[in-house]
């Protein structure tokens, strides 16, 4: 048994059967058994790829993508760069090396990162050697410029709850201690806003601080500008049950070792639509947004000239970030604007 199921067992032995949302974030979070606490998960070696990871074009795209946006705010000499969930820093070295390009903007950039795991925080400052960059504690922080907001994969790992339709009643989903095992059990709960329309025994999900950290942007934007650009697996609207467990790449038992395997949920990109109030969302999928950037120029030029191994390996890499079959339609990418923004470039 790991450490952490030992941890989790005992709360529920003392405080009944947990919400899923409390076992993603003690399996993810704990601050010395978490997922994320303990490991960096990413790359062939570890438990998943994520697409920063797979090519530089992903991240060049997206730096092209927030200069444009700092450009549309008519170039202000100040603007937070921050990126939630940085992994091993990629995607923002992607980021500022293009920015480079773009005269003015990484002066006016001020950089943040917000990340809770040790291990990964260290990979970012390998990543970003040169670069002036601050780690902040949380996204609470205020401060009058305008705000650049960017995530790839970080949503996914937040804690969702789940609520399951058992004929005229809606109960919430919780992990429970049964014969010496951790399974999921429901239980009455205090909830208002599910639909009967869903069919018995139908499972919905929903996001907490996902919804709130989404209420939170758009009010930051609403007061002084900017944009937020968000990547991730999901759909418009909610499919069910979307806990997975993923470890060395392939699919593992939710209760499989505690602690061992990345624990996520799909994105509801619809219940983000809502949170957001006044500001506007546009949607599309990773493969359309990243055609409409360019990346299917951008590959030539990387190949071009190189030899044949090289070259394979960049159109291998656009066929992954961009295929249908592979994260092309799976992954979305959303923008989040002030209300009245023309819609953003990639939409
Ligand atoms: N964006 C990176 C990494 C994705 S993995 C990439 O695309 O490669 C999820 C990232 O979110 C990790 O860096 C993880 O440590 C971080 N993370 C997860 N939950 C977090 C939380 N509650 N607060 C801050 N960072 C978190």
């Amino acid at each position: 048994m790991t450490p952490l199921e030992e941890i989790i067992r005992a709360e529920i032995a003392e405080r009944g059967a947990m919400g899923v949302d409390r076992y993603m974030e003690l399996c993810l979070g704990h601050p010395e058994h978490g997922y994320y606490t303990t490991r960096d998960p990413l790359g062939a070696s570890g438990d998943f790829t994520t697409a920063p990871e797979i090519s530089q074009m992903f991240g060049e795209l997206v730096g092209l993508w927030l200069a444009q946006a700092w450009l549309d705010i008519g170039s202000p000499e100040r603007v937070n760069l921050v990126e939630l969930g940085p992994g091993r820093g990629t995607l923002m070295a992607d980021i500022l090396r293009v920015a480079r390009g773009v005269p003015g903007f990484l002066d006016a950039a001020q950089v943040f990162l917000i990340e809770s795991s040790p291990v990964l925080r260290e990979a970012q400052e390998k990543a970003l050697t040169g670069y002036e960059v601050t780690w902040a504690e949380g996204v609470e922080e205020t401060d009058d410029a305008p705000y650049l907001w960017v995530m790839n994969e970080f949503l996914d790992a937040l804690p969702v709850k789940q609520f399951q339709r058992v004929g005229d009643v809606w109960l919430e989903r919780v992990v429970k201690l049964k014969d010496g095992k951790l399974l999921f059990g429901l239980q009455k709960t205090q909830i208002t806003g599910f639909s009967m329309a869903q069919p018995d025994g139908a499972i919905v999900e929903r996001a907490g601080f996902g919804l709130k950290l989404m209420r939170m942007i758009c009010k930051q934007l609403e007061t002084s500008g900017g944009a937020a650009l968000i990547f991730d697996y999901g759909d418009a609207q909610g499919r069910g049950d979307t806990l997975q467990a993923v470890r060395g790449h392939d699919y593992v038992d939710v209760f499989d070792r505690p602690g061992e395997s990345d624990l996520t949920a799909h994105v509801n990109f619809g219940d983000l639509a809502l949170a957001i109030g006044t500001c506007q969302a546009n949607l599309t999928t990773q493969g359309q947004f990243l055609a409409a950037m360019g990346i299917d120029a951008r590959a030539e030029a990387l190949a071009r000239g190189k030899d044949a191994e090289t070259a394979k390996a960049v159109h291998s890499a656009h066929r992954r970030l961009t295929d249908e079959a592979e994260m092309g339609t799976l992954f979305k990418a959303m923008a989040i604007t002030r209300a009245g923004a023309e819609t953003p470039p990639g939409f």
